[in-house]
């Protein structure tokens, strides 16, 4: 039998669009380079130095005139009168004159006159002569002036989120500063009745809260600053106190609380205080996905089930909290992996199996095999997991062999 996704539930990729649609970046915000690592850039950084500065030495050697190295081999070296040295960290202090080699260490400033570095290996290291093995060509071992960034570069765009290569450009370009957009305060919200802080023992019928520590902590690697709001109970007027409180904070997540079960107010709570916009993503986990808005702030309910929780939190939850940085790439990059084992899933609904990679050789694709038990429930399929396997609604059965989507987490 096939279906079309059911009437009223969202592809997944309409629901993160419409999620993103009601997002602006937030203001922004001048910060040291120092606590720069994993914000999102406001203003494109732009080179206003050469870089290198100035033509250096690649190697520890003798800088040269390569001409003078003509024909020079280990049998049958050249030997040059080594006149000076130039240092790394000052200007050398003299030119380099015709057939004489100069001592140079890495990153020292070429001499006026030299245009190629003789690396020691290549010679016999000697102090007041030195043979030279190697015939060198023109530049060879030199650093140019600008061969890396010149001014009016653009090196990095508004929206990319800083890694430390980007910090270490920023630093080398002069940039002790850099205007970014404000970090996301997301309130995380869980509901429900069986909950209790990790601190506390389970009672009967009791379980722990582990939602919320995976939403904080998911929060905080994609840069936002989780506010723990706590446990709400499954009541109406426990769940309003919970959501005016998180409805100070820039984005609300909840988890739980949002499906036909007797005690799910969850989505009519938001319809009081704000709009629910839709509910029911076309997907396995995390079906139940409810997004509305909440005193104005745009809030996510993730479903209960901590897997489905969780893979809802990469899917909708992370590129909002990217979106409210003024990230420009929120969505995770997904590349092809083959399946190397049958795979099962639900007629008509986009499913996102927890997988693990096997690396790819010799120009075979990287191999991909489920993490065990699939349920909603099941913690470890997301603790063994280094991707997820994304399969499209349609059809009932992958077979090994198959050339699958795979979404990498790490
Ligand atoms: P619900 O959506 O409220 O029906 O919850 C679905 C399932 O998720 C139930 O088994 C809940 O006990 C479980 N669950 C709900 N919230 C959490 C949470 N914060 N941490 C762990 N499991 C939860
Ligand atoms: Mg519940």
């Amino acid at each position: 039998m096939t279906t079309s996704p059911a009437a009223g539930m969202q592809t997944v990729a309409g629901a993160q669009q419409r999620i993103l649609d009601g997002i602006s970046p937030l203001r922004t915000e001048r910060i040291p380079l120092n606590e720069a690592l994993g914000r999102v850039l406001a203003v494109a950084v732009v080179s206003r130095r050469t870089l290198p500065p100035f033509d250096n030495s690649g190697m520890d050697g003798y800088a040269v005139r390569w001409r003078d190295t003509q024909g020079a081999s280990s049998q049958h070296p050249v030997e040059l009168p080594v006149h000076g040295e130039s240092r790394a960290g000052a200007a050398p202090g003299r030119a380099l004159e015709r057939g004489t080699a100069m001592r140079i260490m890495t990153g020292a400033p070429m001499p006026e006159g030299a245009d190629a570095v003789v690396r020691y290996e290549d010679t016999d290291s000697g102090r007041d002569r030195v043979q030279v093995h190697v015939a060198v060509t023109h530049g060879t071992n030199v650093r140019h002036a600008g061969e890396d960034m010149n001014p009016g570069d653009e090196i990095l765009t508004a929206g990319r989120r800083l890694r430390p290569a980007d910090l270490a450009a920023c630093a080398a370009l002069g940039n002790p500063w850099l205007e970014v957009h404000r970090r996301p305060r997301v309130a995380v919200v869980s509901t429900g009745d069986e909950l209790v802080d990790v601190e506390r023992e389970p009672g009967p019928g009791q379980i722990v809260d582990s939602n919320a520590v995976a939403i904080a902590a998911a929060v905080r690697e994609a840069g936002g600053e989780p506010v723990r709001i706590g446990i709400a109970r499954d009541t109406v007027v426990d769940l309003r106190r919970a959501l005016g409180e998180a409805a100070r904070c820039d984005l609300i997540v909840s988890s739980a609380g949002v499906s036909m079960g007797d005690h799910d107010h969850v989505r009519d709570i938001v319809d009081e205080m704000g709009s629910m916009g839709f509910w029911r993503v076309a997907m396995r986990p995390g079906k139940p996905l409810a997004v509305g808005v909440v005193q104005g702030v745009p809030f996510i309910g993730l479903p209960g089930n901590p897997v489905s929780s969780q893979v809802t939190f990469e899917l909708f939850a992370r590129p909002a909290v990217l979106a409210l940085q003024g990230a420009t790439e929120v969505h995770r990059r997904r590349i092809s992996a083959r399946a190397l084992q049958d795979m099962d899933k639900p007629e008509g609904l986009e499913t996102f199996h927890r997988g693990v990679l096997t690396p790819a050789h010799h120009g075979e694709l990287p191999g991909v095999r489920l993490t065990g038990p699939q349920g909603s429930g099941i913690m470890r399929s997301l603790v063994i997991a280094d991707c997820l396997i994304a399969l499209p609604a349609a059809g009932q059965q992958i077979a090994a062999g198959t050339v699958v989507e795979i979404i990498p987490l790490v």
